[in-house]
């Protein structure tokens, strides 16, 4: 049986960047990710600023070509929301951290290959299609049990340490709450993206970015977007919302307004999300990215997610190299900023309907 120093769960953003401080530390990390991948995600896909900054950070450099869509740049200023009597109107997507400013030349990108490409960046060994079902931390070392797809077989792996980076609706944190439904009674969110071949943009802006605030169709913010070929739409709604509806209403504004046309549809995607209060995990299971409950409203979550992977990364492998304060102190300390820029983010930023 092989005893990994780390187990991380799931592939994102946050996994990946957790189990590459890891790996550059000399650890041996292993990540479970129950998608095959690549994997999609629902997402618009577009690297701000501060995103930006911490892939050069924490990977050395830009993602290469394959990994963006044209328009590869989107400008903050042609990202707009459409009022009915005032036109295009500002809307701000990122606002500055501590007092830090960020580029405002956005980058388009597909997820499914900026994640893998995130993990491969990583060095650390993985295991798609395999779903982390429960774990056992009672001993000094946590038991992660597994079920694969492909062959529905269960299994164990046994670590110094359990990282949940399974996203919103992160396994790993009901099983450390599963005494304490604290979201049992909270809103949840849900998000509905279609593409469509874009057949003509009629008079959106090109290159843009237009965000709506229109209860009548959704409970939060509906945008558009191209990629590559693709025009992009996301509805959002809170649970009961039929969100199938509020596409087709999203779509017909956009005809009947803008003159868009579409072309063959493509895919369809969506997920349901809640504002997760922050929980970073406890003992030798921690959590992060939005597992944790780290997103920056409005939706900028690839940053937080690989801000605070990088961090919680770095905080275990201090804590096992030197054996004196715990893991989760450390991961706390050191993520400060972010806590205090979601908190931000929370109160200066609008995107409900
Ligand atoms: C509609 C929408 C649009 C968005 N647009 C943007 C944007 O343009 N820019 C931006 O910065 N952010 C955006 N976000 C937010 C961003 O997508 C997330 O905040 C970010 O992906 C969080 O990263 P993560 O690594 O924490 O989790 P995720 O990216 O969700 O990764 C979690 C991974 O864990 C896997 N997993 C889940 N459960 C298990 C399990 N039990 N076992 C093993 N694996 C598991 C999942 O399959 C997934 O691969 C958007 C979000 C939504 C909903």
């Amino acid at each position: 049986m092989q005893l990994y120093d780390v187990v991380v769960a799931g592939s994102g953003p946050a996994g990946s960047c957790c189990a590459k401080a890891l790996k550059d530390e000399g650890f041996s990390v292993l990540v479970l990710e129950k998608e095959f991948l690549p994997r999609h995600k629902t997402c618009s896909g577009v690297l701000f600023g501060q995103t930006q900054e911490l892939v050069r950070t924490y990977l050395g450099g830009d993602a290469p070509p394959e990994v963006y869509c044209s328009n590869k740049y989107v400008q903050a200023d042609d990202i707009c929301e459409w009022d009915d009597e005032r036109g295009y109107i500002p809307y701000t997507w990122e606002i500055d951290k501590d007092g830090k400013k960020f580029s405002r030349t956005y980058q388009n990108i597909w997820r499914n290959k900026f994640d893998k490409w995130l993990l491969d960046q990583s060095g650390a060994g993985y295991r798609d299609g395999t779903r982390v079902k429960a774990f056992d931390s009672s001993g000094s070392f946590v038991k992660v049990h597994v079920q694969t797809a492909r062959s529905n077989e269960s299994s164990v792996f046994t670590c110094k340490y359990l990282v949940g980076a399974d996203g919103n609706d992160s396994t790993v944190r009901r099983l450390l709450r599963a005494q304490t439904p604290e979201s049992a009674q909270r809103q949840r969110l849900a998000s509905f993206q279609s593409y469509y071949k874009v057949g003509s943009l009629g008079s959106l802006k090109k290159d843009g970015w237009t965000v709506f605030l229109r209860p009548d169709i959704g409970d939060y913010i509906l945008c558009v977007h191209q990629k590559d070929e693709y025009l992009v739409m996301h509805v959002g709604g809170v649970d009961g919302r039929n969100l199938r509806d509020s596409m087709e209403k999203f779509k017909e504004l956009l005809s009947s307004r803008f003159g868009v046309t579409f072309g063959e549809h493509w895919r369809d995607e969506g997920c349901m999300c809640e504002l997760l209060p922050i929980f970073m995990g406890k003992e030798n299971v921690l959590l992060t990215g939005e597992a944790a409950g780290f997103i920056y409203l409005n939706c900028e979550g690839i940053s937080a997610a690989m801000d605070s992977g990088y961090r919680c990364g770095k905080a275990i492998a201090r804590s096992l190299r030197s054996g004196g304060k715990s893991a989760k102190d450390l991961y706390t300390e050191d993520c400060q900023d972010i806590l205090r820029h979601v908190e931000k983010c929370l109160t200066q930023m609008h995107f409900l309907a």
